[in-house]
């Protein structure tokens, strides 16, 4: 009896120490990925949580991947997924966070620009019962004025034009439940825009602020394409807004061209010339206003081929059995 409480008391503690996957996207990190792995190691070892660290090596044709199968040996929390080439951040965040099996998902660059003494607050809010908790930048050292002031207004104008709420400032770097996760992994989206799509997904969601360090070795792997290319992915897939800007555009000219038509005809200064102009600009806001209807309906399809859930349910009560489903 007293063995069988002792492994029933046991297995309760195990039970209740959660498992934190921490991922980590990497493409050529060899001048500062030893370091990232050590300050880890570190971190975890003077935790109480588990924890197993996913690397996903994005196609790197450096020495990244040997230096953590060198890592591997030593530490059996290390886990690695590799590309079969460069694929890219986000699907590189994407493929790591499926293969995490913790009760909750931490992203982080593999260059220690988001700090891993930020994660303890980030499980504290967790554990207060906040499904994703991502990481709101108060600082960015070392990045030039120009990243800086390009991703102030993209953040700006993204919240602007969307009606999902993502909060401005804020990189890939969070924590998300394993809930959260469950919903993420089923969201088969082509060019994903991770950090949109984790603040669209709901729940209970708050930030930490921190500050942004240096990079601790190594250059950028985001040069301007990639970040227009992130930016573009960002806008197309949380906002139809560029798609009817006709609309807006066939408003402006036709209004203003029939104005001048009225005015016109009124002070009887109707010439054959003004006539003209106003004929095109008219003809001009009517083939805007089809692209604007085109944009529409292609917008819709769009919207359809995501194939994003319709709704997600948090919980359900009252049923025999609690359910979680996310389509109807
Ligand atoms: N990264 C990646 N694939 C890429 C570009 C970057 O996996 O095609 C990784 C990179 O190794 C780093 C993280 O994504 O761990 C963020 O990239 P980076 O630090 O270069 O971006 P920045 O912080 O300069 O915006
Ligand atoms: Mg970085």
């Amino acid at each position: 009896m007293r063995q069988k409480g002792v492994f029933i008391m046991a297995h309760e503690v195990f039970k209740k120490t959660p498992l934190i996957s921490i991922v980590l996207p990497v493409f050529n990190e060899e001048a500062g990925i030893e370091e990232t792995i050590d300050v880890l190691l570190h971190y975890v070892a003077a935790r109480q949580e588990r924890y197993e660290l996913i690397f996903v090596d994005d196609g790197s044709r450096d020495n990244s991947v040997k230096i953590i199968r060198e890592a591997m040996r030593r530490a059996p929390q290390i886990k690695l997924v590799e590309f079969s080439r460069n694929f890219g951040h986000q699907l590189a965040i994407t493929a790591g966070v499926r293969y995490a099996s913790g009760d909750a998902v931490v992203v982080m660059d593999a260059d220690l620009q988001d700090p891993p003494s930020v994660i303890p607050a980030m499980i504290a809010k967790w554990q207060a019962g906040y499904a994703v908790v991502y990481g709101k930048r108060r600082h960015r050292d070392g990045e030039s004025w120009f990243k800086k002031a390009s991703a102030a207004a993209f953040y700006r104008i993204l919240h602007s034009i969307t009606n999902v709420n993502m909060p401005v400032d804020t990189g890939d770097f969070r924590l998300m439940d394993r809930q959260v996760v469950d919903v993420l992994d089923q969201m088969n989206e082509p060019d994903p825009f991770v950090r949109g799509m984790v603040s669209w997904i709901g729940f209970k969601q708050t930030g930490v602020l921190y500050d942004r360090k240096e990079r601790y070795a190594g250059t950028s792997k985001y040069p301007l394409r990639k970040m227009l290319g992130l930016a573009m992915n960002g806008i197309t897939s949380f906002s139809r807004l560029p798609l009817i800007l006709g609309y807006w555009a066939a408003g402006v000219l036709g209004v203003s061209s029939i104005l001048v038509l009225l005015g016109n005809l009124l002070r009887g200064t109707l010439t054959a010339e003004t006539w003209v102009i106003i004929t095109v600009a008219l003809t001009g806001a009517l083939i805007l206003l089809a692209l604007g209807a085109m944009g529409t309906y292609v917008g819709r399809m769009f919207t359809a081929s995501r194939e994003r859930p319709l709704y997600i349910v948090a919980k359900t009560e009252g049923f025999q059995q609690a359910q979680v489903h996310t389509h109807p």
